[in-house]
């Protein structure tokens, strides 16, 4: 249950109502606001002078449901704004990691080429291997924030456990929670105090509800920018890397209020079908995709048969603005 106190309680009387109800207290808008278990269904009585709202809810998808907030959150990366009445569609692109500070830099000049604003790149990778290629660390980061120094780029880059969550946050416009981290909740608490955006990716076999209620954490923590992002589920099919959930995509859109990113590239996994995938998923009316692009994907040190090459992104690129616009989007 949410519960929205009158502007005039104070903190005490908040406190004390909050205890009563087994609620912990979030601030919103200089005002308290209480949250409970979504089996909580009504409150005392004796507390009606001091409550403006209630809100009662089937789940725990409370925060990020529309029947609390019943259009798309406005979420802003640097100079870019995603949700609300935007109809922006960004196109968030680069490599799955950084490699090299040439890799990097040719990424941020055909994104700055393209009019683009978003550079994505992974400095601690979550592979699935310990001896495969585990990403630059720093390193990477501070490439990442050279390239952003000299082009103007926003950055999102992935966080995979906690021991690194500062350094991410630090450097990062977007913090990216991946597929596989999206349960460690000492990121999710850690992000939670932030107000930067965070884009939580939805993990292989989780569900939709498990999904979103991994987004309460974040929102109840009390920051409002989150971003959540389908990228393929495991299923028993094999030709494809992961299966794209598009069902999940409409429930989402249909029953929650944070801005919807679709990442095509590693639930393909196949550069072949990237873009066809890509161009479903902008016909969704969606607020951002996820592409990894590389300028040689033959040599890339993670994902490189996902990855599309520069002229074939850039042709990708051009074939999806019709698309948008017949959704009422841009791509930006
Ligand atoms: C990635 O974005 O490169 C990545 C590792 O994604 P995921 O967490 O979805 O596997
Ligand atoms: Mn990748």
């Amino acid at each position: 249950m949410i519960i929205h106190l009158k502007k005039e309680v104070g903190r005490e009387n908040a406190e004390q109502i909050a205890k009563e109800n087994n609620a912990f207290i979030f601030e919103e808008k200089e005002q308290f606001v209480l949250i409970s278990s979504s089996s909580q269904k009504e409150v005392n009585p004796k507390f009606n002078d001091s409550i403006l709202e209630t809100f009662v809810f089937d789940n725990d998808i409370q925060l990020a449901s529309r029947k609390y907030k019943n259009t798309t959150r406005e979420v802003k990366i640097g100079n870019v704004t995603i949700g609300g009445e935007t109809g922006n569609t960004l196109m968030i692109a680069g490599p799955c990691s950084v490699e090299s500070e040439e890799q990097i830099q040719s990424s941020s000049e055909l994104l700055k080429k393209l009019n683009l604003t978003t550079l994505r790149g992974g400095c601690y990778k979550p592979r699935t291997s310990p001896y495969s290629f585990q990403g630059l660390g720093l390193e990477g980061l501070k490439l990442l924030n050279k390239m952003k120094e000299e082009h103007g780029l926003n950055i999102i880059t992935e966080v995979r456990d906690a021991t690194h969550v500062q350094e991410v946050i630090e450097y990062s416009d977007v913090i990216q929670i991946g597929a596989k981290a999206m349960y460690d909740q000492g990121i999710l608490r850690a992000c939670a105090k932030i107000d930067k955006p965070v884009l939580i990716k939805r993990g292989f076999g989780t569900t939709l509800q498990e999904f979103v209620q991994c987004a309460e954490f974040v929102l109840s923590g009390g920051n409002p920018n989150v971003i959540l992002c389908e990228r393929g589920l495991r299923t028993f099919e094999t030709k494809t890397r992961f299966t794209l959930d598009l069902c999940g995509v409409a429930f989402l859109k249909e029953h929650t209020n944070c801005p919807i990113v679709l990442d095509p590239s590693h639930a393909m996994g196949h550069a072949y079908g990237v873009p066809d995938l890509t161009r479903a998923c902008v016909a969704m009316g969606i607020d951002g995709l996820l592409i990894e692009v590389h300028p040689d994907p033959n040599v890339a040190k993670s994902d490189a048969s996902q990855q599309l090459n520069h002229s074939e992104f850039e042709e990708l690129l051009q074939t999806l603005h019709p698309v948008a616009a017949a959704v009422n989007h841009q791509i930006i």
